[in-house]
């Protein structure tokens, strides 16, 4: 059997490993880390649990798909719930909705609370569906960096339509178009955050996450987002894939224009196959920097980063639920912070995610585990330890104002994670979040390819390559690429 060998045990690394295996392929992972998940992880501390990175579930099939290529029942598995309730909305003036994932209700809500017509909700999901239903299996599903992808009929039926598909208008363009209520084309704007965007600057085809949202729905893991990885990385290791911990691959060596083996601690380990699962711009800084270097990619801007306070709170807030969005007074300069001018804004947007609404044993009683997360900039070398205390502060009197509480003395422990510790964990360039931002019509294609062009056997798959940040993507990239292996 032929071997491949497989670089970092992100999300998108284990679905490679699952995906090759049931190929035929004997698989070796190399992690550097002492765990698997990259970013996909989880913190515990002093009796609270809090997924560490990701909060939002969406496309659960991506996950399940994975079992059932492997013969496995995913519902014995892997376990995950519906949300009624997508998100909880608050505005400092009082103002709050709930998104409901029934799109009648959601769109009753607005009316009654903001008197938007819930036609204009209904016809907003509706064009989000319509640039889902066109662009979904030509940008998520294939290879842009094939010719067949843009031959095809749907590509040729999709030509015809970019206006109408947004590629011309801004997201928030769009949004001050279809809605009259200035929060809800705030609340619409944030989609852009998803892959770690500015509404003001990423075309208006980004208005195709909503769709995911709404029409589809978003989901949460019964043992937490954490168990995504814990039950890909157990049915990896069912397949029989061989994992090496600790293991930090330093090269890629490259023989006669072919991927032959990779380096770790100085001992040479041979393959078939390479597929690298490490950010692009880091791999070529590193493990391929001996190779030739795809200059314009690698400098695309990237996306957002985070900031996080992981909050032990010992207090429970039933008005809120797993999903809390805190508006920030002046969206515009915040983005126009995170994106122009490298800095956080004193008045941020806060989301707080609570897995303890959902599952209880990840607090004490009585208490809630906040993962407190504001978009940053990602790191250009600014001054985060004065930068994070100014932003701990604005955070803190952001919940004050809005929920009318004082929420410092409730905090009975903090664990922080930032743009430098993103890198530093999972070797992101700058701490981004998704990769590349998406910030112009032509991010798509100026993403790098699932396979090297100049390097033979050498594949990619994660969040940094095609098509993209966030885990249903990066789970699809390792999908894209096993299908082109021959
Ligand atoms: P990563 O998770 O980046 O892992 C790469 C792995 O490679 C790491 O484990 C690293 O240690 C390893 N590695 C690197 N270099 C080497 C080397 N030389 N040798 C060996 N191993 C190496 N997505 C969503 O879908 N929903 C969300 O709500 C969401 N929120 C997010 C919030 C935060 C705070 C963060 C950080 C991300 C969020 N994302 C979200 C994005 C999502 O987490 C990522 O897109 C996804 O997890 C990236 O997976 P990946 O496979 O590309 O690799």
């Amino acid at each position: 059997t032929k071997k491949a060998i497989i670089i970092g045990a992100g999300i998108a690394g284990l679905a490679a490993a699952i995906r090759l295996k049931v190929k035929g392929y004997e698989v070796q992972v190399f992690e550097a880390n002492s765990y698997p998940g990259g970013k996909l992880s989880e913190i515990k501390i002093g009796g609270y649990r809090f997924d560490a990175g990701p909060s939002l579930f969406t496309l659960p099939e991506q996950v399940e798909e994975l079992f059932k290529i492997s013969g496995q029942n995913p519902k014995d598995h892997f376990e995950y719930i519906k949300l009624p309730v997508t998100c909880h909305y608050f505005w400092e003036d009082g103002k709050s909705l709930k998104a409901y994932s029934d799109i009648n209700l959601f769109a009753e809500e607005v009316e009654v609370k903001l008197g938007e017509p819930a036609s204009n909700i209904r016809k907003a999901l509706k064009q989000s569906d319509y640039i889902y239903r066109h662009l979904s299996p030509l940008f998520m599903h294939r290879s842009l960096h094939k010719l067949g992808t843009w031959t095809n009929s749907l590509a040729l039926k999709s030509y015809l339509k970019m206006g109408k598909l947004g590629i011309f208008n801004t997201m928030n363009a769009a949004n001050v178009k279809s809605f009259k209520h200035p929060k809800l084309v705030q609340l619409f704007n944030r989609y852009a955050t998803y892959n770690g965007s500015d509404p003001y600057q990423t075309p208006a085809t980004l208005n195709i996450i909503p769709h995911l949202e709404f029409n589809i729905g978003a989901f949460f893991p019964k043992k937490g987002m954490h168990d995504i990885t814990n039950s890909l990385f157990k049915l990896a290791k069912d397949l029989g894939v061989e994992f090496n911990f600790g293991a930090k691959v330093d090269e890629v060596i490259v023989e006669n224009g072919k991927a032959s083996a990779v380096k770790v601690t100085g001992e040479l380990f041979k393959a078939e196959l390479i597929v690298n699962n490490m950010d692009m711009v880091n791999a070529y800084k590193s493990i391929l920097s001996k190779q030739k270097q795809p200059k314009k990619l690698l400098e695309q801007p990237k996306s957002s980063s985070a900031l996080i306070f992981y909050w032990g709170i010992k207090k429970e807030f039933p008005e809120l639920d797993l999903h809390n969005i805190l508006f920030s007074n002046d969206y515009k300069k915040e983005f126009d912070h995170i994106f122009n001018l490298g800095s956080i804004y004193e008045d941020p947007t806060v989301y707080i995610n609570i897995t303890s609404v959902y599952k209880k044993d990840d607090a004490p009683e009585g208490c809630m585990n906040w993962f407190t997360m504001i978009n940053v900039p990602n790191n250009q070398g600014q001054d985060w330890d004065v930068l994070i205390k100014e932003a701990r502060r604005h955070i803190i009197t952001k919940i004050n104002r809005t929920l009318k509480t004082d929420i410092e003395p409730f905090i009975e422990l903090e664990e922080i994670l930032e743009p430098r510790t993103i890198e530093s964990k999972t070797s992101s360039a700058q701490g981004a979040l998704y990769g590349n931002s998406s910030n112009n019509r032509y991010a798509a294609f100026l993403r790098h390819a699932n396979f090297s062009s100049d390097i033979k056997n050498l594949y990619f798959c994660g969040g940094s390559v095609h098509p993209g940040g966030g885990i249903p993507l990066c789970l699809l990239s390792a999908k894209i690429m096993t299908e082109m292996v021959q």
